[in-house]
């Protein structure tokens, strides 16, 4: 457990109180513009949102699961737009690099993913790989000291906004299935990279209707 119970519970209450009084009343307008505004992602980067799950001594909040769950869940009162926000920081975005970067990795891109200066995304999904996450198509193929990698990935959350994804792309053979692929990070800065166009998301909530952000779309690693 990463905070005494005091300290989560006044947490958890900040978030709802945030929630009630600041996110709800800008869900139409936010489904409306199709924009969060700056200020609200400037006090989400506040309340540390960005990085409840990363380690403390990365600068996140170092959560457990379960203490995680008990934020998500009051961001869950509201539209999915403003979890989505964070969430791929606080999860796919950062997750790979948590577990299994190399110290280097680690120092490069945890302070920033903690703080929200930085917008990780996860690029796994490709047009015939989806739930068969182990169909992957997107190659990585060695070249000296460096990779190419070739490849359309589509749905990928965050995408506009991201600096670094995690991209999955095959390094083996297609008979090796899920094992001959391979997790990359990529700076969204490299040459080669395009984004398709976002893709506008609609759901109907009791309360409101409500779009999400809308940055998914597709990324394109290099073709
Ligand atoms: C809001 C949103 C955000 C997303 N963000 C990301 C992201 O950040 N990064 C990323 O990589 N992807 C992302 N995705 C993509 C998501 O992970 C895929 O949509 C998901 O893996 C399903 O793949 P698919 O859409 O190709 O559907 P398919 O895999 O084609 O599945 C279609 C249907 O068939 C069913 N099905 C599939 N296989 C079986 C089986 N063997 N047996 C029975 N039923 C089966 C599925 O349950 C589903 O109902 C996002 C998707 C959404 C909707």
């Amino acid at each position: 457990m990463a905070l005494d119970q005091e300290t989560l519970n006044q947490f958890v209450d900040s978030v709802r109180r945030y929630v009630r009084d600041r996110l709800i009343p800008l869900e139409m307008q936010v489904a409306e513009e199709d924009l969060i505004p700056e200020d609200v992602i400037s006090e989400m980067k506040e309340m540390g949102l960005f990085g409840l799950s990363i380690p403390e001594e990365f600068g996140g909040l170092g959560l457990s699961m379960a203490e995680e769950g008990a934020i998500i869940q009051e961001m869950g009162y509201t539209s999915p737009v403003f979890r989505s926000t964070f969430g791929t920081n606080v999860g796919i975005g950062s997750q790979g690099i948590v577990i299994d970067g190399t110290p280097e990795q680690k120092a490069q891109y945890l302070p920033k993913l903690a703080s929200g200066e930085l917008i990780g995304s996860f690029a796994l999904t490709e047009a015939d790989a989806g739930s068969d996450a182990g169909s992957v198509m997107t190659s990585a193929r060695r070249e000296g000291d460096e990779y190419v990698i070739n490849g359309s990935k589509r749905f990928i959350t965050n995408a506009t906004r991201a600096g670094v994804f995690t991209v999955m792309a095959r390094t083996g053979t297609r008979e090796e299935g899920g094992r001959g692929v391979s997790a990359f990070l990529v700076d969204a800065t490299l040459a080669g990279i395009s984004l398709g166009s976002r893709i506008r998301k609609w759901a109907k909530k009791a309360r409101i209707p409500a779009t999400s952000s809308s940055t998914m779309c597709e990324f394109r690693p290099m073709l």
